[in-house]
């Protein structure tokens, strides 16, 4: 029997006792409205505020689920749509599990993965990501050779070769592409000006394999995790940090029961506040700026992370921290969830510009976040509407405040 490698396997059927039971309430299309002052942001799902048919809310693929379930119905070339349509934000599941203790994200998660097995999934355009995993080891097109340049004159230890307490692993965002350098390199220097034992894989880092999961290819994926479980436990490292929230959520959720025991997994933020907390980090310089956290779904509604990356910006002089209307729960995906961006890139867009629209509402003049996605995703929104808003990634902010450069 093949070895499990990650997260014990469930299959869509397992599920059924969640699809069978959805009563259609939908309460699952908003936010908990007694926490968001503003009807204008009621609706939470970007997939069915989108496209407006009910199969594209939780409900719809709920019913789709149970009708593939009883061969009632067959994959259909719509069905399709629907499935990569959605962001696999957990706005759904974060509603419905509040009353009807019911998992509508993890369902459709599942679907996907039936979908990749019964070969209509994932969409054609989708091809490309596994194709530069093949060919570089990154999806996103980057000469695997160049994966540790970001790096370049940073005092971070070389793993194997040097030993180091704690492995930052940067993540395919960060890594290949050169807007999202200064971040990066940013997060790296706090753990570096606290004093950490921090070392990187450099150019022999590999994917995480997360959008290959997100897409429903479990068995891709499991190949990238096995590598770097037994990489990482290898390396005698006693802390795994990424600012890669996706990167994060995978070895949470699933690399989680392979790896050494010993070794603690946090995301960025987590390590930046504990550092902040103990007095190994000390911001003084102002930062005068009026900002909005956005919190990130894997990190958000998957982790249960909000307050350790507002604990950061508080810890910001000068800093002004304003809330969205979606906030922590209630927060509106970015349009970079569940690969969907590299299907559908005008829906993509559109969420995104959703967003940058709540932003701007609270008379922010920066959004911060804490993940490579969100802060693409809001670049390429500002970029298109021309709008004036700052968009900054969370250690980048704390830098500035540590009055350091990188
Ligand atoms: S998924 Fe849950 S909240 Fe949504 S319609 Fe079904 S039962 Fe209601
Ligand atoms: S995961 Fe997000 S996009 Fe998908 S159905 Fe649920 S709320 Fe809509």
């Amino acid at each position: 029997m093949k070895k499990r490698i990650t997260a014990p396997r469930e299959v869509l059927h397992e599920l059924q006792q969640d699809y069978f039971i959805c009563t259609k309430c939908k309460i699952c299309q908003g936010v908990h409205v007694q926490f968001c002052p503003e009807s204008r942001f009621w609706r939470n799902c970007p997939s069915g505020t989108r496209f407006r048919w009910d199969a594209y809310y939780a409900s719809g693929k709920m019913e789709i689920a149970r009708g593939l379930h009883i061969n009632e119905i067959e994959p259909t070339e719509s069905m399709r749509h629907i499935l990569y349509t959605c962001m696999l934000c957990s706005s759904c599941q974060e509603q419905c599990y509040e009353v009807k203790q019911l998992h509508p994200t993890r369902v459709f998660e599942l679907m996907r993965e039936k979908a990749v097995r019964e070969g209509w999934g994932p969409m054609p355009e989708h091809a490309a990501l596994a194709e530069s995993l093949e060919e570089n080891d990154n999806p996103f097109g980057a000469d695997r050779k160049k994966r540790g340049d970001w790096a370049k004159g940073l005092s971070l230890k070389s793993l194997p070769k040097e030993k180091a307490e704690v492995l930052f692993y940067a993540g395919d965002a960060y890594t290949s592409d050169p807007a999202l350098r200064h971040a990066v390199r940013a997060a790296a220097q706090a753990l570096l000006e606290a004093g950490l034992d921090v070392g990187t894989l450099g150019a022999r880092e590999i994917s995480d394999g997360s959008l290959m999961l997100m897409l429903g290819d479990r068995d891709y994926f499991e190949t990238y995790a096995a590598q770097n479980i037994e990489t990482f436990n290898g390396l005698g490292v006693k802390t795994i940090v990424t600012p890669d929230t996706h990167a994060a959520w995978v070895f949470k959720e699933e690399y989680a029961r392979e790896l050494d025991p010993d070794i603690k997994v946090l995301h960025i933020s987590q390590l930046l506040s504990r550092l902040l907390k103990k007095g190994q980090l000390a911001p003084q310089k102002e930062v005068p700026l009026k900002a909005v956290y956005h919190d990130p779904c894997k990190l958000g509604r998957r982790f249960d992370i909000y307050e350790a990356p507002r604990k950061v910006l508080r810890a910001v002089p000068g800093l002004e921290l304003l809330e969205f209307p979606r906030a922590t729960f209630n927060s509106l995906c970015c349009g970079g969830g569940g690969g969907v961006r590299y299907a559908f890139p005008d829906y993509a867009l559109w969420t995104a510009k959703e967003r940058l629209f709540e932003a701007e509402w609270t008379g922010a003049e920066a959004i911060v976040t804490s993940c490579p996605y969100c802060v693409q995703m809001f670049n390429q929104a500002v970029e298109t509407t021309g709008s004036d808003m700052k968009v900054y990634d969370l250690a980048e902010v704390l830098l500035e405040s540590l009055g350091k450069e990188v």
